[in-house]
């Protein structure tokens, strides 16, 4: 007797759900993406209960005859690959033939479909069909997925909150929303709209209808090519910031992707100008040519794979970093952000009963109306106009708050310093500079220092001494866990010296694989700027006011210290009559 056995289809097709469907939102994802496949321009996800209880997508793309609406459901069926061949040009969404039998496998599907003759419905169960029937001739197709998850139990325990399930689905269809502007999406969860966009190529009119009017304002547009990828798209001056990545969206040739390493990229190029573990919106077109990705590492085709990446992240990187450079502004505190920050909802998590009660997008709507009058169709006219010449202007010192923040005025109104942090970024640029030197000049020391450390780190020094000795230390090893310095570089902070140095070893220590000596000398710098720096409540003379505003106007990037929070905050004459209500 043989042990092994061929599975049934319909088995095979519920292994195959759990890898494509996991929660409401993978139906939502297969189902739009299939309609964006057949060419639709206007696309309708009407959902009951988040999609829990039912997930109606209607498009009307170039339907399905009768014959190909049945062949739809079986496994490996696909309209859009038929050779290994085309597995390297892949221009759909789909290929893979695996969606509809899998989606249909755990749920009931009424499916209604047209290419204009005599329409057609398809009722299934489990994977099964029930009837067959003619239905209208609208070109299109309608799919109704009900009941999801029924026969898989396990599953159906999984899924989310409704508050968690919806909010995954209004993200992904913002994400597609803002890689196919060109097609109008309508989002409806029990009867209330909540999200349209109208399908007239705009992809900053998309960025609105998510993000709101303010934030479109602050966004700068961005485009360049190399010889393989051409990128486009809008990144977020340094003062928008959001505390996750998720507003870091990439789009490959139309399609959703999330690379890690071109993230790192993006975030690379904000490096000191927003605090740390705060991130920028940025979103992202790159177009490219098929055969230099591969789409098909995982079946959900997030990931991707580029050929010549280190290319096209430093095409990134030196795109955002200069128009982020040409538009730096000094932070004024009158920003009105608006509320609508609706992804924040997803870590919150409501249960059941709260989602009447409680519906985020109450107000998300309305305000969409409100900013309506605001919205021109000219692309440009969101975008903001800068102001800097990227220097700060000619300051003159009032006084000292609470020995941290100086007050500084001129003609324009009022300007706050924070004097920890733009001694840090004079600091730091003053040390980035220092180190980039090939040849340090030294002072031998009277007393040398001697320093010890437990034997594995003194191991790491011991075999990245040369860095120490490229700055310009004078190094000897002194027995077997010491070693005595008798010279070091004149930049060296005066009094601080064998804390520098410490700190110094303590970045070999903990050295990165990808190391590069231009990363280690920034950390360096970031490292002693921010040691060396005045400590706040520190009290300064008028004088010294005044050569830390000229030092910090010297700077290149002034206007953030290396951790990125602001030196300097602006009110202008008008903010202040305005908040002592002398001007309306
Ligand atoms: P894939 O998208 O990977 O080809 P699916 O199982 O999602 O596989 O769909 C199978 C086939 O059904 C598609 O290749 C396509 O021909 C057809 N199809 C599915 N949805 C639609 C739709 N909304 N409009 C027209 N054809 C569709
Ligand atoms: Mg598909």
């Amino acid at each position: 007797m043989n042990y092994i056995k061929i599975m049934d289809e319909l088995l095979a097709n519920k292994i195959a759900a759990g890898e494509v469907v996991e929660k409401c939102v993978s139906v939502v994802k297969e189902l739009v993406e299939n309609s964006i496949d057949a060419k639709a321009k206007r696309i309708k996800i009407e959902l009951i209960e988040s999609g829990v209880r039912e997930i109606k997508v209607i498009d009307d793309g170039i339907g399905m005859s009768r014959e190909d609406a049945k062949l739809a459901f079986l496994p490996h069926a696909t309209s859009k690959i038929i050779n290994e061949d085309d597995l390297f040009h892949i221009s759909s969404l789909g290929f893979r033939g695996e969606a509809l039998p899998s989606i249909a496998s755990i749920s009931e599907i009424i499916l209604k479909t047209s290419t204009g003759d005599s329409g057609t419905v398809i009722h299934l169960k489990g994977g099964k069909t029930i009837k067959t029937e003619v239905g209208d001739a609208r070109v299109g197709t309608i799919v109704i997925v009900s009941n999801l998850f029924y026969n898989t139990p396990a599953r159906l325990k999984h899924l989310g909150s409704l508050y968690a399930e919806l909010a995954n689905i209004v993200d992904y269809i913002h994400k597609i929303a803002l890689s196919h502007p060109d097609i109008s999406f309508i989002l409806v969860n029990d009867n209330k709209t909540i999200f349209e966009t109208d399908g007239s190529n705009n992809q900053l009119k998309v960025i609105k209808e998510i993000y709101g009017i303010n934030t479109v304002r602050k966004m700068l547009e961005i485009s360049a090519n190399n010889d393989d990828y051409e990128i486009s798209g809008f990144v977020s001056m340094p003062e928008i910031t959001k505390s996750n990545r998720n507003h870091i969206i990439t789009l490959v040739n139309g399609r959703v992707v999330k690379n890690i390493e071109l993230n790192k990229a993006i975030i690379d190029s904000y490096h000191t100008k927003i605090p740390i573990n705060q991130y920028p919106i940025v979103i992202l077109n790159i177009k490219v040519d098929p055969s230099l990705i591969d789409v098909n590492i995982h079946p959900t085709k997030m990931d991707i794979k580029f050929s010549k990446i280190n290319d096209l992240k430093e095409m990134l990187t030196n795109t955002i970093s200069s128009k982020l450079n040409k538009n730096r502004v000094i932070v004024s505190p009158v920003i009105k952000e608006e509320n609508n920050d609706n992804y924040k909802v997803q870590s919150l998590e409501l249960d059941r009963n709260n989602i009447e009660k409680e519906n985020i997008f109450d107000n998300y709507t309305e305000t969409i109306e409100i900013n309506e009058y605001l919205i021109a169709d000219n692309n440009n006219e969101y975008i903001t106009e800068t102001i800097v010449d990227n220097k700060i202007p000619e300051l003159y010192p009032v006084g000292l708050v609470k020995g941290t923040y100086i007050i500084y005025q001129n003609e324009l109104g009022m300007y706050m310093i924070d004097q920890h942090a733009a001694k840090e970024r004079i600091n730091y640029e003053y040390y980035l500079k220092v180190l980039g030197k090939n040849s340090h000049e030294t002072i031998s020391m009277l007393f040398p220092i001697t320093i010890e450390f437990p034997y594995n780190e003194y191991i790491i020094i011991k075999e990245n001494i040369t860095l120490l000795l490229d700055m310009g230390f004078e190094i000897d090893e002194l027995g077997s866990k010491s070693f005595v310095i008798r010279s070091h570089p004149t930049w060296l902070p005066k009094g601080y010296e064998s804390e520098a140095l410490k700190q110094i070893c303590d970045l070999i220590i903990v050295k990165e694989r990808d190391f590069t000596i231009e990363k280690f000398n920034e950390r360096v710098a970031i490292s002693l700027s921010c040691k060396m720096a005045i400590k706040a409540n520190e009290n300064i003379s008028h004088l010294e006011m005044e050569t830390l505003i000229n030092d910090l106007r010297n700077c290149n990037d002034p206007y953030t210290c290396p951790h990125g929070r602001p030196t300097i905050i602006f009110y202008s004459n008008y903010d202040l009559e305005r908040l002592f209500k002398r001007a309306m």
